[in-house]
């Protein structure tokens, strides 16, 4: 299928590694002008290189924390008009509710709230102007069924899951659309921290995590982040312009729930 976005710009942001990386490439892989940011420039330019490579296609970097003013106004001067927006986050870490300062949260509502959120303000009017515009905030199935030790990032995501459930309506008619990607468990390196948490509060070895982690998913295995990047790009899609305000589990079944 050809997705009617060639020639179009994205902004990727966290996008060195794992799920944002694989956004920036399935998104490269149908023409579209990215550029990608994260905060390790080496990093930064060696997955700008394979992923050049890898479609043929220039990748723009900037190198810069997303949840700072500075580099995310950096990071629009680099890519100022982007039709697509993948407002990617680091996530807050693993821990105890009972030991999270005020600062903890704060931080966490910083990075996984306000930074999306201030990504949106900057871009979406343009969108709006030029009527196309897709923005895919990646949030997590959490969002959905509650995990104590993840609630820090995933309480602020709700809140963000709120916001632009409601935005989305009000721009719909200008063909931009805004959803959620709610991912489940993907091999990433974030996966690691997360199973050394759990594998800390179980008492078990970090592999051991990982097989029973992956044996209690329907589909008994991890997420390819391939799988989620081309997902992203459909949402990205031309064809994809009536699916808006959606909060979008991708999985392999783990989710329970109908709705
Ligand atoms: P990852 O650790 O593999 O990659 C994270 C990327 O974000 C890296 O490129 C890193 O350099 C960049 N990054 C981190 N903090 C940043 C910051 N402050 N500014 C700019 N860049 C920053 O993680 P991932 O697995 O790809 O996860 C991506 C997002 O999806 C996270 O928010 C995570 O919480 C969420 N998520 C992941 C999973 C999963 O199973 N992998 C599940 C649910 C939710």
């Amino acid at each position: 299928m050809n997705l009617g976005i060639a020639g179009k710009s994205a902004l990727v942001t966290a996008a060195s590694r794992g799920l944002g990386r694989a956004c920036a490439l399935a998104l490269a892989r149908e023409g579209v002008k990215v550029t990608i940011m994260a905060r390790r420039a080496d990093v930064l330019e060696n997955t700008a290189r394979d992923i050049a490579a890898s479609t043929g296609n220039p990748v723009g970097v900037v190198a810069g924390d997303v949840t700072r003013d500075e580099d995310r106004r950096q990071a629009l001067a680099a890519c100022p008009a982007p039709d697509i927006l993948i407002a990617n986050v680091g996530g807050a870490p693993p821990g105890n509710w009972q030991e999270w300062s005020r600062t903890d949260w704060l931080e966490a509502v910083d990075g996984t709230l306000v930074a999306p959120v201030e990504l949106i303000r900057a871009t979406l009017p343009g969108m709006r102007g030029r009527k196309f515009g897709r923005i895919v905030c990646i949030t997590s199935a959490l969002v959905k069924a509650p995990n104590l030790t993840l609630a820090l990032g995933n309480a602020a995501r709700s809140g963000l899951t709120n916001f632009v459930g409601a935005l989305s309506r009000q721009v719909a008619a200008d063909n931009v659309t805004i959803n959620c990607l709610l991912p489940g468990p993907f091999d990433t390196d974030r996966v690691q921290v997360t199973l050394a948490a759990t594998a800390k509060a179980e008492g078990i070895g970090v592999e051991e995590a990982r097989a029973r982690r992956a044996a209690a998913n329907p589909a008994k295995r991890f997420g390819d982040p391939a799988e989620f990047g081309d997902y992203c790009a459909f949402l990205c899609s031309a064809q994809a312009g009536y699916i808006t305000g959606q909060n979008l589990v991708i999985d392999g079944g783990n989710y329970p729930g109908m709705l």
